[in-house]
């Protein structure tokens, strides 16, 4: 049974038409679930009952369940939900201190793409979750955290890889009719893949891009993210500057950084080589451990980059990951319970 969830308006009030229903009442039941976000025929009281009978049998409205939840001191909740079929992803809610409510959605189960400094990399790829799965981690958790001001596509999985059911969620979540999100407060983060970055330049869409970077180095990047094998540094290169060109949008570069790894004046001279005349900013992200390969760079070395970025003209941040103690940070997603913190809560 097709899952109501993933319909869009157009294709809803469709298929109402062809099964002799007014095309309001698909307005009406679009704004139940994407405005309202209730996930129960029986609950869109004004529709008549014999209505909500027969849209029972025709659709599901499933979502997805809270198995567990862990809520670290920083306000940030790590949830783990379990798919209908039992398999497992997590979804993180952020608070930061200037009051920006962020979700971070899965895209697969696991991902096949083996980041060295990945937790969610170590698990390996199961499957691709749908447009619904995606759109119901963020509903479940506006319904707990109300006024959700941003959505990252940074959770498991490669966004890109799962390209149809990923823009699927993300038209959804920005239909005026539903949900009606800013564009301009969704952000997908890729690892890199060139081909998909220049089909998604051609998006008519102002959803920000993020590309994982990480080292502007082929040898290190090909050692830190074997996809870098498939889409080397220029090739990638290419890609950011044709998006750039065709939508007019700068592109965030994310640089996770590891001590004596990543974070050398040798790093640095090529990623300011890299960036030159590209439209882009750089997130400078301390490491979040999860095993005991890499540590994160000492302040001294972040502080460096960021002077030497800003010196050569680069748009340069250092971003603070929140949820790092319960293992909701970047790279730290990896469907493990942490057990022994305050505030834990489980379902
Ligand atoms: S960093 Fe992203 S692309 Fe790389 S293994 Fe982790 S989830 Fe996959």
């Amino acid at each position: 049974m097709p899952n109501i969830i993933e319909k869009s308006l157009k294709e809803l009030q469709e298929e109402f038409k062809n099964l002799g229903l007014p095309a309001f009442r698909a307005k009406q039941v679009y704004k139940w679930i994407h405005h309202k976000l209730t996930f129960s025929f029986d609950e869109m009281t004004d529709l008549p009952k014999e209505l909500r009978d027969r849209l029972k049998e025709q659709y599901s409205i499933e979502t997805l369940r809270v198995k567990h939840k862990t809520k670290a001191k920083d306000g940030t909740v790590k949830y783990l939900f379990e798919l209908a079929d039992g398999k497992a992803i997590e979804s993180v809610f952020i608070k930061t201190k200037d009051d920006r409510k962020t979700v971070c959605l899965s895209t697969q189960v696991g991902c096949p793409l083996d980041c060295l400094f990945c937790a969610t990399g170590k698990l390996g790829f199961n499957r691709n979750l749908t447009a619904a799965e995606i759109i119901s981690q963020a509903y479940l958790i506006a319904n707990e955290h109300p006024d959700i001001s941003n959505l990252v596509y940074m959770g498991m999985g490669e966004p890109f890889l799962n390209y149809d059911n990923v823009m699927r969620s993300v038209a959804i979540f920005t239909s005026d009719e539903g949900a009606n999100f800013g564009q301009r407060r969704i952000t997908i983060s890729t690892c890199g893949l060139a081909d998909k970055i220049k089909e998604f330049a051609e998006e008519k869409t102002q959803v920000r891009l993020a590309v994982s970077l990480n080292s502007a180095d082929d040898a290190l990047r090909g050692k830190l993210m074997p996809v870098n094998r498939k889409f080397p540094l220029t090739v990638l290169r290419q890609s950011l500057e044709y998006y750039s060109k065709t939508s007019n949008r700068m592109v965030t570069l994310e640089y996770v950084m590891l001590d004596g790894v990543n974070d050398r004046e040798a790093d640095l001279k090529k990623l300011i080589n890299f960036c030159r005349g590209l439209d882009c900013k750089v997130n400078l992200i301390r490491f979040n451990r999860f095993g005991h390969d890499f540590r994160p760079s000492r302040v001294e070395a972040i502080d460096h980059f960021v002077k030497g970025l800003l010196g050569a003209q680069i748009n340069a941040v250092v971003r603070r990951s929140r949820g790092e103690a319960i293992g909701a940070a970047c790279g730290q997603l990896a469907l493990r319970p942490v057990e022994g913190l305050a505030g834990k809560t489980s379902n």
